[in-house]
Parts: C-alpha cells; structure tokens; sequence
C-alpha cells in the first residue's frame, strides 16, 4: 500500500477512503452491509461474483441536493469540479464539534474544498459499532461556509451534521450547493494542501453514492 512518503521525489497519492466489508459500521437507521459470494470458485463455480447489498450513504460517500432537498440535482449530476481539483486539509481541535470560533482561524476562501480531519479519523473506524459521539459540523458552522462560499467540505465519520441537528446542518450545505464528502479516514494525512480525486458512482437520481477518494500533497 502507499503512504504519504515520496516515491522517486513525487508525492505518492494517498488512500483515504474506507474499506467496504461485510458487517461494517453504518448510519443507525441505514441498511446493513452485506457483501457476501454468490458464486466462489472455491466452491468449483466457474467464477467468484459477489452480492453487494447497503444504503447509498455506506462509507467514504457523497451526498447529493436531493438527499436533503426535494427536487433537486442527484449525485450523478454533480459537478466534477467539486471533486477534483486542489483541496485543504484542516485539523480541528475542538474534540465535540466544528464551531464557527475555530472555522474562523483558517481564513477560509471562496470555492475552497475543505476536508476536516478531526478526532474521528483516529477512533471512528477502529469500531464496529455506530459512535453516536463524533465530531460533528454544528449547525452554525454549515451556515459560515455556506456563506464563504466554499465549494466542498468533506468530514472523517458517516455524518457531516450531528445525529440531532444533522438535518439543518445538510440542509444548508446542500440548499447552498456546497457538496458534502463524508466517510473519510484522514488518519494517515497531516493539515495541508493537497490534489483530490473523490468519484462516487453514477447512481442516477441517486441521494448519494459510495466514493474512492485519494489525496496527493501539493
Ligand atoms: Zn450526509
């Protein structure tokens, strides 16, 4: 696997999406994930094919407009731009939640993609079981960016709003076109800038869709 360091003097791309397995962690009221073999050549099948089954929102993920905002765009129709393209990592500090006071600090620019990397990357994804405790962007903060203008924020847990205002906290993010990225692991990357490349499958009219994304230092 690669890591960070520098391979023939180029930044080596990064991996910070989640492994999809059977069994793994999901949002409380979302689908199960079960990836099981239908066909094995183990078994003597010709072939090994595998059943996927799970919610849109399983993992590293991207949610669309219309996850949280009746009639608007699916994630297919989501701009690349919003994706790809220069990204900031941003360590947070505050060990409950992205709080205007701290936002404030890191000058953040329009058009910007924001990734936070906060307490979770280094325990979400260690358990099996759902943390009803992660950091959280408050309600508050969706709003800040929003009006900053920033292009794309990205969050290291299945929710970028918290389990009680997590539906204001979407609302005005995706009502404002700013494009959510959730499901990340930043464990292994430190604040900086970076090259992002984040692609969720084309579900058509999809709410969200699963995503590999990979992080490269500038
Ligand atoms: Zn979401």
């Amino acid at each position: 696997m690669e890591t960070a360091a520098e391979t023939n003097g180029a930044p080596a791309w990064v991996d910070i999406s989640v492994p999809l397995r059977d069994g793994m962690v999901h949002w409380p009221d979302n689908p199960e994930v079960r990836i099981t073999r239908v066909q094995d050549l183990e078994r003597g099948d010709d072939a090994t094919v595998s059943s996927l089954s799970l919610g849109a929102h399983t993992g590293t993920h991207v949610d669309a407009p219309v996850h949280f905002v009746k009639g608007a765009t699916g994630v297919d129709a989501l701009a690349f731009d919003s994706l790809l393209g220069v990204a900031r990592v941003l360590e947070i500090r505050d060990a409950r939640a992205i709080r205007v006071a701290e936002l404030k600090g890191h000058a953040i620019q329009p058009g910007e993609r924001i990734l936070f990397k906060t307490a979770n990357s280094s325990r979400g994804w260690a358990s099996k079981a759902f943390l009803p405790d992660f950091v959280y962007l408050s309600v508050e903060g969706a709003r800040y960016l929003a009006e900053r203008k920033v292009r794309t924020v990205g969050i290291d847990y299945l929710s970028i709003g918290s389990a009680e205002e997590g539906v204001p906290t979407h609302q005005a993010l995706l009502g404002a076109d700013v494009c959510i990225i959730e499901g990340l692991d930043l464990s292994s990357v430190e604040a900086g800038t970076y090259d992002l490349v984040c692609l969720p499958l084309r579900i058509a009219g999809g709410d969200g869709a699963p995503a590999r994304a990979i992080l490269r230092r500038r």
